[in-house]
């Protein structure tokens, strides 16, 4: 950041320390159109004032205005006059930025910060952008996550995606045509954000231009080695890391890089299932099944896996799913971040350990293994983050391929307000696919089963909890996928 810039942003907050409660605020707002100017200047951004209404007599008129900075929007102003309207929109917009500068200041990192601090504040400062950018009681949530990219040649992180939210669809809107997401907790929308962000880079590679990705020996893209991936959550993972670690104290670890296995009640370790529209997981049946549609016709629960188990599954197939692997080799965490409730030793259980006394003995093919992330604990929060029941308006998701913000209404797996398909749902992402690699008119279904080598694995990891948990993965019925 340059000088200038921060000292513009200092006198932000000192305004706002000074007048931000001050109501006769035109004394001030000269002052303000200039800063903004210089502001807009020193970031690259074009500022504008947009008349957004004119109403009222003709003796009498009212216009309201708004300033807008780049395609950032601040509240309108409403006054007799244009120019009293402008004065007053740049105060409004002078004032949120003066907002900002100051929870700016709460996530700044330094350079003797940890990894998990700075993955942690790379994610929280992109979702407080987001917040000051759509109303702020929409997206009030209980669960943040993100994923950070990381180019270890010039240490800069980027993030790539965020999601929030903690609820799944009902039974009764379960979709054969793929157009529904199902579970809408914020760990597995953010990795949804993130799969739409794989798609745009393996376009650009098709491209010859600038992407993550180069070839792999066997001819499958792979990441490149100057590239890292690291996932955040502001809470650890409902299931088998939540379960049992909120009773301890924080626990960081002695050796960080070194997993540390926890185990000390028979139940923890097992698979467990989100409850419909609850908040909680409960142990799965010993031998992994399939959930059909008529059995959820005749009142049966529709059951998801946890999120721990869902991350477990991506430290053993990568976090890029059936589909990609046709196209790209996995792609494992380098690091997972975690607020709290946190407990090391519970955590590598839960994320990655649990299974790896079984996969020592049971290999896993070249180029799949059990991948044992960097985990570590931040205390950076952000206020909107809380505790408190949330309604059932919570799942917001955003990625920089597609740059806006969706909002799903998590019961009915779709978006809010009209009730449209999301881009997140299956149906989108092998379109996506169809894009890029034909698929002969085969399924969605097939093309995932066609994925040899990680549907191995994954069946090996399900025989891997039935042998050391006696519990079972629950899968879809697999007529909920085979749409072409
Ligand atoms: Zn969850
Ligand atoms: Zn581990």
């Amino acid at each position: 950041m340059s000088e200038t810039l921060q000292t513009i942003e200092q006198s932000y907050v000192d305004f706002l320390e000074e007048f931000g409660s001050d109501p006769s605020f035109t004394i001030l707002s000269k002052n303000c159109l200039s800063l903004l100017h210089e502001y807009a200047q020193l970031n690259g951004q074009i500022l504008r004032f947009q008349v957004i209404s004119q109403s009222g007599q003709s003796h009498q008129p009212n216009f309201a205005v708004a300033v807008l900075l780049n395609d950032r929007q601040f509240p309108a102003e409403f006054a007799s006059t244009k120019r009293e309207a402008s004065l007053q929109a740049a105060y409004k917009a002078f004032y949120q930025l003066s907002l900002d500068a100051k929870h700016n200041q709460r996530f700044l990192v330094d350079d003797n910060c940890t990894l998990f601090d700075r993955i942690a504040s790379t994610v929280l400062s992109a979702y407080r952008d987001l917040c000051v950018s759509v109303q702020l009681e929409l997206i009030g949530c209980k669960v943040l996550a993100g994923f950070v990219q990381e180019k270890c040649e010039e240490q800069a992180f980027n993030i790539v995606s965020l999601a929030t939210g903690n609820k799944c669809v009902g039974g009764s809107v379960l979709s054969s045509h793929g157009l529904v997401v199902h579970d809408s907790h914020a760990e597995q929308l953010a990795r949804r954000g993130f799969l739409r962000y794989l798609y745009e880079q393996i376009e650009c590679f098709n491209q010859n231009r600038e992407s993550i990705f180069e070839k792999s020996d066997g001819g499958k893209l792979k990441l490149k080695s100057t590239i890292r991936i690291h996932f955040y959550t502001s809470f650890a993972p409902c299931g088998d890391s939540a379960l049992f670690s909120s009773r301890d104290q924080i626990y960081e670890g002695s050796i960080r890089d070194e997993h540390e296995f926890y185990l000390t009640a028979r139940v923890q370790g097992q698979l467990r299932s989100k409850i419909e529209n609850g908040e909680g997981a409960i142990p799965t049946e010993s031998k992994s099944s399939i959930l059909y549609l008529d059995a959820i016709a005749n009142g049966k629960h529709v059951r998801h896996m946890s999120c721990s188990d869902k991350i477990f599954r991506w430290n053993v197939l990568g976090i890029q799913g059936a589909l990609l692997s046709h196209l790209i080799e996995p792609i494992y965490l380098h690091s997972i971040t975690i607020g709290f409730p946190y407990h090391y030793g519970h955590l590598c259980r839960a994320l990655c350990c649990r299974l790896q006394e079984y996969f020592h003995s049971n290999r896993l093919p070249d180029p799949y293994r059990l991948n044992h992330p960097r985990i570590g604990h931040t205390n950076l929060k952000w206020k909107e983050v809380t505790n408190q029941t949330t309604n059932s308006y919570d799942s917001l998701n955003w990625n920089i391929q597609d740059k806006t913000i969706e909002l799903i209404e998590p019961s009915v797996g779709k978006r809010r307000p009209n009730n449209e398909v999301s881009r997140l749902c299956k149906k989108n992402f092998f379109e996506l696919f169809k894009t890029i690699r034909p698929v002969d008119r085969k399924t969605y279904y097939q093309m995932k089963q066609s994925s040899t080598i990680y549907q191995q694995c994954k069946e090996k990891m399900f025989r891997g909890f039935e042998l050391y948990y006696l519990t079972g993965w629950i899968s879809k019925d697999p007529s909920l996928s085979m749409f072409l």
